[in-house]
């Protein structure tokens, strides 16, 4: 496991063990920063390793949850040491010959891979494991969506970073961020990816060509605007749908309702809907409040929650995996 000291490795560390993924021998790497820390993993304590070229030989899987650039380091020594890396970063997502793949979705294209599958971007997961079980009953021609989306996503200094300045701003200072670029305590703000020369930010087109390529829909028309809130580990989204003609509400909850990895919480008497708090430590991504768009006749509307290190990251990257062990 490489980033095995970070949000995403020590979910991987925990979904591994609680699904009884089969592990020989788990070698656990990160930076220099972390090595030598000890990790309790199914009853026996880990050394964390720096990573070197020679930590990937006799290893059949490589779950990377490193960044891009550490990603693109260590694929060669990877793939030459005969292992297929499932990487959650953004470096191969959008390259011709690596699968992106969300296991409910678009579990046979995992098996046409090179060496590197890639795992998508949180957002871009939660909302199609929504939009697949829809689009496969009338065709989707437009997808609007606006995302609020945790600390957690930004890494486990982020998340440490709200809760610090929310204690910080509680006690009257003033709060100083150091990991996201403004304090996220008793705030939001458009999420800080880098700006693209179409004025849409990095993790908005994310979100676009992503869903495009796990959903085979290379013309979808689909708009996001990202935004970084509050809430330390799930992720919610605003979506707005339309079809080549009118989706009964009816119609879509069964197909939600029946959706693997779908769950629905539509409780109309109590107000009651989806909430980051509903979600989190959990798999399935909770939908609901689905209604029609007073606005256009064929589109619904929707809202959808999900634990975005668990879904949005480990646990699509250990579902992966899973597609990949022999059949016993
Ligand atoms: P994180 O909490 O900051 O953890 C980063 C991990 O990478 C740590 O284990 C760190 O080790 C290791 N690392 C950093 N630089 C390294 C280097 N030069 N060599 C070896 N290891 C290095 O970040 P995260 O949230 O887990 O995210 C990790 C990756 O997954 C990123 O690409 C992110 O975009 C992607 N991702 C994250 C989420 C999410 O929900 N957070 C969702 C989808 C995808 P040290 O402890 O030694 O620094």
């Amino acid at each position: 496991m490489l980033g095995a000291s970070g949000a995403v490795g020590q979910e991987l560390l925990q979904l591994l063990e609680e699904r009884r993924f089969p592990v020989g021998e788990l070698r656990l790497l990160a930076s220099a920063r972390s090595a030598g820390q000890t990790c309790q993993w199914n009853g026996q304590t880990l050394i964390v390793q720096e990573v070197t070229a020679s930590a990937f030989e006799g290893v059949d899987l490589v779950l990377a949850s490193a960044g891009g650039s550490v990603s693109k380091q260590w694929r060669e020594a990877i793939v030459a040491a005969g292992a297929v890396m499932v990487d959650n970063s953004s470096a191969f997502r959008m390259e011709d010959g690596v699968p992106l793949v969300v296991p409910e979705v678009n579990p046979d294209a995992a098996f046409a891979h090179n060496g590197v599958i890639a795992n998508p971007n949180c957002t871009t997961i939660l909302l199609t494991l929504a939009l697949a079980p829809l689009a496969a009953r009338r065709p989707m021609q437009r997808v609007v969506v606006s995302t609020y989306q945790s600390a957690s996503g930004a890494g486990a200094r982020a998340m440490d970073e709200l809760k610090d300045l929310s204690r910080a701003v509680l006690d009257g200072e003033a709060p100083k961020s150091e990991v996201l670029p403004h304090s996220l305590a008793f705030n939001l703000f458009l999420h800080n990816s880098p700006l693209q020369s179409n004025s849409y930010c990095e993790e908005e087109m994310k979100m676009v060509n992503e869903t495009r390529k796990i959903m085979g829909l290379p013309d979808l028309r689909f708009t996001a605007t990202c935004v970084r809130v509050p809430v330390l580990r799930a992720h919610s989204e605003a979506v707005n749908v339309e079809f080549a003609e009118s989706f009964p509400v009816q119609e879509a909850r069964e197909l939600l309702a029946a959706a693997p990895g779908v769950e629905l919480l539509e409780d109309p008497v109590n107000n009651r809907f989806p909430m980051p708090t509903d979600v989190t430590g959990r798999d399935p991504v909770v939908v609901g409040r689905i209604r029609q768009d007073i606005s256009e006749d064929k589109a619904l509307e929707f809202w959808l929650c999900g634990d975005q290190i668990r879904k949005g990251a480990a646990l699509n990257a250990i579902q992966i995996a899973e597609l990949l062990l022999p059949v016993a």
